[in-house]
């Protein structure tokens, strides 16, 4: 109560009453159980200290929705160093926006400041904010409420949540979307594709996520702008390209993505070969992406490398083809293969070194797979990646390649005991493997006829 009251004094009298629309708690229902309390007494420590501080973003649009969020943005009117002097378990990160991260052990709250899109010059400095195309090139000037909401990419991304006194701001039409599930941006939509070009992956990822409806004017342009991926930082895309596989609608996400002409800008190798062999391709990478999403439902655990590596198998394969008809054996033509495709790669979505090590030897484990004479079987069973590839070899039978039914003998023998696996690697007659595409490429699949022992 008294603290309500202390809040209520210290309301900043300068700050603009905001306009838009306000519900109060009876038109939204909106439960503060679905939010962090850590994220709430952020904004009310800010208002404590003077200053408007609400929930905003995904964590309300995704509470509207019923679901639990799993981040807390706070946008508030303290500047970042502000934000510090209220909180001492708080860092200020970022050099071109900057922006506070308020810690409690493992949950990170971040704090931005209200900003406004300045389209024609940096105030501050003079400069232009935009280059020829239309593309926002800084974005650091400070804004009020109102500024910071038209400033965002979606209406339902634009609802601000006051956890004091419970009342939904709503400055673009948010809501009204958001009951309609439709993903509408706010102000033009070429134009603010233009500003920032990630926006149509952010589209087509809300769309795939949220079951939401993508509304003519918000698609129609995304085909011909998509290109424009192409000019974005590849630590950025990887970044964006991450949360579209690991949303749990990755396979939905892929679909709108080949739909929209998105997949090619991010991985353009790739694109060229799942649109001349879809059968098998496209099946590998949409098979990837479900059992990522089924994982993810499952609450297992999902590691980006395999992804990637299923990802970017179609790209490989004319590599090691290429290589092998030279007269490489498979294992160093494989790995010629990922050390020609990968800098190429890495130029557009920056997979760390920590994903493209383990990459590299998923792959060289399938070539490494079908020799088990000898000891080999328990060396490469013994492999921390045995068990990463396995699965990758399943899941290029399942995309339909013959591998002369070795994922089945793999199955058998990592569960069978020590006599069987003897007397399994003794049974092997050795006959030539059959080709990995089975269909229309004989060029390519022809120099794959390695012996399968
Ligand atoms: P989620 O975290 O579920 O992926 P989100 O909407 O919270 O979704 P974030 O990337 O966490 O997405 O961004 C937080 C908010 O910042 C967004 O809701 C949106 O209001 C704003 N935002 C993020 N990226 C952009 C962008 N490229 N252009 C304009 N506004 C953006
Ligand atoms: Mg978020």
């Amino acid at each position: 109560m008294l603290k309500k009251l202390i809040r209520n004094l210290r309301k900043p009298r300068n700050a603009a009453e905001p306009k838009g629309q306000q519900l109060p708690y009876a038109e939204h229902g909106l439960s503060l159980d679905l939010f962090s309390r850590n994220a709430i007494s952020v904004t009310t420590r800010l208002q404590e200290a003077g200053y408007q501080a609400f929930l905003v973003g995904g964590c309300v649009r995704d509470a509207l929705l019923g679901e639990r969020p799993k981040d807390f943005d706070v946008a508030t009117s303290a500047t970042p160093e502000q934000v510090r002097g209220v909180f001492r378990n708080s860092r200020i990160i970022g050099r071109r926006f900057r922006l506070a991260h308020v810690l409690f052990g493992r949950e990170t709250i971040e704090v931005a400041t209200f900003r406004s899109n300045h389209t024609t010059h940096d105030a501050a400095s003079g400069r232009a904010a935009q280059d020829s195309s239309g593309r926002i090139l800084r974005d650091n000037v400070y804004g009020t409420l109102e500024e910071d909401a038209l400033r965002r990419d979606f209406t339902v991304n634009a609802l601000y949540y006051d956890p004091s006194d419970r009342t939904l701001h709503d400055f673009a039409g948010g809501i009204s979307d958001l009951h309609k599930r439709t993903l509408r941006l706010i102000g033009d939509p070429e134009t603010r594709y233009l500003e920032d070009p990630v926006r149509m992956l952010r589209a087509i990822r809300f769309a795939a996520k949220l079951n939401f409806d993508l509304p003519a004017e918000t698609a129609q342009p995304i085909k011909r702008l998509a290109g424009m991926l192409a000019d974005i930082p590849a630590a950025r895309l990887y970044e964006e390209a991450l949360k579209v596989f690991l949303n749990g609608s990755a396979e939905d996400s892929f679909d709108l993505m080949q739909q929209y002409g998105l997949f090619a800008p991010l991985f353009p190798f790739s694109a060229k070969e799942l649109e001349q062999d879809p059968d098998y391709c496209a099946t590998l990478v949409r098979l990837a992406l479900r059992s990522t999403d089924t994982r993810l439902a499952e609450g297992k655990t999902v590691t980006p490398a395999f992804l990637f590596a299923a990802l970017l198998w179609p790209a490989l394969l004319p590599l090691m083809a290429q290589y092998q008809a030279e007269g490489l054996a498979p294992v160093p033509a494989i790995q010629k293969a990922a050390h020609k495709l990968l800098p190429m790669q890495l130029q557009h979505v920056a997979i760390p070194r920590r994903f493209t090590v383990p990459m590299q030897e998923i792959w060289a484990l399938q070539e490494r797979l079908p020799y088990r004479y000898g000891r080999r079987a328990e060396t490469v069973l013994a492999n921390p990646r045995f068990r990463a590839a396995y699965d990758f070899l399943l899941l290029r039978e399942d995309a339909g390649e013959d591998t002369g039914n070795l994922g089945q003998w793999w199955t058998e023998y990592q569960f069978a005991p020590e006599p069987d696996r003897r007397r399994m690697v003794s049974e092997l007659s050795g006959p030539v493997r059959k080709s990995r595409r089975p269909r229309k490429r004989k060029s390519r699949s022809s120099s794959r006829g390695g012996k399968t022992q």
